[in-house]
């Protein structure tokens, strides 16, 4: 019998700022993979959002793509779901201006992120940094999501995303689903190896911050002997433990291992055999990924195809709720 069940719409996005870390692996893309056998999920590349930081052109245009093979490369399947690059779809950008009527400037100006972002690009404070959560909030609503899954990092955004959503539903009536986040509860904030108290971001211009999920195996192991820890020299979870509690975390998420069998695993041993360890399951976890990616790199026509097909049925879907939405405002249709 053919199961008519509607299943929960999931999306994501993720910049194609540059190459994803072992945090956008743990905390974002390894749930995708997982969420698309019991979802309807789509999951782009979202290059709109990358425009705010002013990248390169040429070097933007090698990262979409780029991007658009990692997601293929870890595992997210074109046919079972939609993979595509936003900005392939223009009702992203049509929508984000409708939101932005119904966006106060007051909730937009509480965002952490434009506030950290604002900092690290002093010399660039544009408005589409500002305007980047009402362009997320476009993303989730097109596709009238039910989960969003998401980094610890990213929560304040969904929650304007709702906000938004539910001030349009209630002054113009039922339009958009109010999304939920999904978060992961390990990977949920992975920190950089040599700032424990900072998320390990793709951006950060200090390349020992972060594990790249192409770096070689010889570079991951490195870059976790680097990694800062503390002068205890005992592997257990606790405050002011920021970089062994990290370790633990990711390697807890590698080998499915929970904090106290790794506690145990370690009794007696120094920070030097955990490190070891650590890399160890992490070049592992990642080593499908870039061999996917080396091949998949082979063939960008197949990238290029692929995307484009992925770009029109999420265009289908995008477009009847943006119709529904110009309707509900009050724009005139031709048709
Ligand atoms: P950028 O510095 O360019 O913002 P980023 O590393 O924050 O890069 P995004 O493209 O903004 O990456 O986010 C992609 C996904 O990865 C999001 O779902 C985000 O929540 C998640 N994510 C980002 N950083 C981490 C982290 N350190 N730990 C877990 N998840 C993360
Ligand atoms: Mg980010």
């Amino acid at each position: 019998m053919e199961n008519t069940e509607k299943r929960p719409v999931v999306l994501s996005c993720i910049q194609p700022t540059s190459i994803p870390t072992l945090g956008n692996y743990l905390g974002a893309l390894k749930n995708w993979k997982e969420m698309s056998r019991s979802n309807d999920c789509l999951y782009a590349v979202a290059d709109l959002h990358a425009l705010t930081v002013h990248p390169e052109p040429s070097k933007l245009r090698a990262q979409i793509l780029e991007m658009y093979a990692i997601l293929l490369a870890v595992g997210l399947d074109p046919e079972e779901s939609i993979v595509f690059i936003q900005s392939h779809v223009p009702a992203h950008a049509e929508l984000a201006w409708i939101l932005n009527c119904y966006t106060m400037f007051g909730e937009a100006s509480r965002m952490t992120q434009f506030k950290d972002k604002s900092q690290k690009h002093a010399d660039n404070i544009n408005v589409g940094l500002f305007d980047y959560p009402v362009l997320m909030a476009a993303d989730i609503l097109l596709y009238q999501a039910n989960f969003v899954p998401i980094g610890a990092d990213q929560k304040q955004h969904l929650e304007i995303a709702r906000d938004i959503a539910e001030r349009f539903n209630n002054l113009r009536g039922n339009t958009f689903t109010l999304p939920e986040p999904y978060i992961g509860k390990l990977g949920a904030k992975v920190m950089s190896l040599q700032d424990p108290t900072q998320k390990m971001s793709k951006s950060d211009p200090n390349p020992k911050a972060s594990i790249s999920i192409l770096d070689t195996p010889d570079v991951i192991m490195k870059k976790f002997k680097s990694a800062v820890t503390d002068s205890e020299a005992v592997v257990r979870y606790g405050e002011g433990k920021d970089g062994i509690n990290n370790l633990m975390a990711i390697y807890s998420c590698c080998t499915g291992l929970d904090f106290e069998k790794i506690e145990s695993e370690f009794a007696g041993k120094g920070y030097g055999d955990f490190k070891v360890k650590v890399a160890e399951a992490v070049i592992e976890e990642l080593r499908p990924v870039r061999e996917n990616f080396d091949n998949l790199m082979k063939d960008k026509d197949y990238l290029l195809r692929t995307a484009a097909e992925g770009a029109d049925k999420a265009a289908r879907i995008a477009y009847r709720t943006l119709a529904k939405a110009k309707k509900k405002v009050g724009l005139l249709s031709v048709n």
